[in-house]
């Protein structure tokens, strides 16, 4: 039988009304003056969710996928023009990558054991309502990819985004709140401040109705909802090493490289942040990007000048995070044609720029004596992140030994970073991968609590 939407409302009203929640004074939009008004929006409308079908909310995150990706260009054009960061084609494959690959209500798929002592059954339940605070970098694919996953799992969620990202997250905002309303979902599943600010982010998180809380960007938001006293995820910065070795199919490490490094100008936290390459093939390593036509290899000279721009007092100059390469570049006096997307350069083990998550197109390559140099100098740089590491080889053992020492979330072998998030690789993506509390790659089971049931001795059919 369908129900209409007007049946749907009804029944939302109804839920509530006997719930005794009020439901929201005005039609809303998902957009709220106040944290404290998307919270108690939320509240009501989770409730209103867990009173629907699985089904209807299968269709509701079938629906969010369509509907972002009819708006997919307009989107990642706004995305672009209001953060400068990034590049239009890259942020469009991205949103293409959270809707087709975010996992959807399957995910929650509970699990059901049975033995002599009968039956265990074992469902993943909704934590409620999260609270979202998110990057500058992946306005978009960030609102997709947790809305998806946390409404899959049955929550609601209100998001706090970075200020400088306002806009393009009012926009993605309104698309996924008509989304659910329009497939029969309760209005106000999702939300958000018109102003987001540090203040609103700091209300979100010490809100009482809030029930878990996730962070998705540097240590020091991470930090905050480590404090908070709730259940915190926390997905954090990363500086991923990219190791080549004496091994490695060099051709094909060349590409990967160029291509992953280069991906929406590096602002991605899995992107390759510098090479690490044993000595005897660091001249065709280079030799090999260079042919690509897509990487621009900097002199000693060149490669100063560009450090003093866009190192600032051991800081990343903010003014050229996820632009081009070519906008980086003139500004150092450098000019290089259309189809150049990565500069890189060799440099010492103590470049300010092996250190720094740079995001931008400006690639250091150190070189080591041997593979074991590699892998020690590896896990350095990765400083502990546990965010990503990638490595070019065919020698099953340093591939192994890498791995093992530098204990990252994600390990890319013989492939371009983006692999690890399902781009080109098996496996689903997310774009909250939450290293340091240790979820890995967060999907809808990630934002539920564990619920079991026994039945003991009987329901057996064998
Ligand atoms: P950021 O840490 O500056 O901001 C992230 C969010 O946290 C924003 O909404 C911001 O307003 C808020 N915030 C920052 N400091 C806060 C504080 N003290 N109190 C409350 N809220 C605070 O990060 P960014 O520049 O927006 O994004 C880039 C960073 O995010 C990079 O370090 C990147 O590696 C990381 N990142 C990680 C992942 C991941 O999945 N692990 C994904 C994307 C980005």
């Amino acid at each position: 039988m369908q129900t209409s939407e007007t049946q749907v409302a009804e029944l939302v009203r109804k839920i509530l009304e006997e719930m005794q929640v009020s439901p929201p004074s005005e039609a809303i939009d998902g957009i709220f003056a106040t944290i404290d008004d998307a919270v108690e929006a939320a509240v009501a409308a989770q409730k209103a969710l867990l009173a629907l079908t699985l089904e209807k909310r299968g269709e509701i995150i079938e629906l969010i996928r369509a509907r972002v990706l009819d708006s997919n260009e307009r989107l990642s054009r706004l995305a672009v023009s209001e953060t400068h960061l990034g590049r239009v084609e890259d942020k469009i494959r991205e949103n293409i990558l959270c809707c087709k690959k975010t996992p959807g209500i399957e995910d929650i798929r509970p699990l059901a054991l049975s033995g002599d002592n009968g039956m265990m059954l074992l469902e993943y339940a909704p934590v409620g309502v999260i609270g979202a605070l998110t990057p500058i970098t992946n306005p978009t694919g960030t609102f997709i990819n947790n809305t998806i996953s946390m409404v899959a799992a049955g929550n609601a969620v209100v998001f706090n985004c970075h200020p400088s990202a306002k806009e393009t997250s009012k926009q993605m905002l309104l698309l996924l709140h008509q989304a659910i309303v329009d497939a029969g979902g309760p209005p106000g599943l999702v939300g958000m401040v018109a102003e987001p600010t540090l203040d609103s982010a700091n209300a979100l998180v010490s809100h009482p109705k809030i029930n878990m809380l996730v962070a998705t960007g540097g240590k020091a938001v991470v930090d905050v909802v480590l404090r908070s006293g709730k259940k915190a995820i926390g997905a954090g910065a990363g500086n991923p090493p990219c190791l080549v070795d004496e091994t490695a199919n060099l051709r094909r490490a060349a590409n990967c490289i160029v291509n992953g490094a280069s991906v929406n100008n590096n602002i991605f936290c899995i992107c390759e942040k510098e090479v690490i390459v044993v000595q005897e093939v660091a001249d065709v390593l280079t030799k090999f990007m260079e042919e690509t036509g897509r990487a621009y290899q900097l002199s000693p000279e060149e490669a100063q000048k560009v450090t003093d721009l866009v190192v600032v007092d051991g800081h990343i100059n903010g003014k050229y995070i996820g632009r081009d390469v070519q906008v980086i570049l003139k500004d150092a006096g450098i000019i290089v044609n259309d189809a150049c997307r990565l500069a890189f350069f060799h440099a010492e083990k103590d470049h300010p720029l092996v250190w720094i998550e740079q995001m931008m197109p400006i690639l250091p390559m150190v070189t080591v004596k041997t593979v074991q140099e590699g892998i020690r100098f590896g896990v350095e740089v990765e400083k502990g992140n546990r965010h990503t590491a990638i490595m070019h080889s065919t020698n099953i053992d340093n591939l192994t030994a890498f791995a093992r020492a530098v204990q990252t979330t994600i390990f890319v072998k013989n492939a371009p970073c983006y692999a690890g998030i399902g781009l080109g690789g098996e496996g689903h993506t997310s774009f909250t991968i939450a290293g340091p509390t240790g979820e890995g790659l967060t999907s809808a089971r990630t934002f539920t609590r564990q619920r079991r049931c026994v039945l003991a001795e009987s329901f057996r059919i064998i």
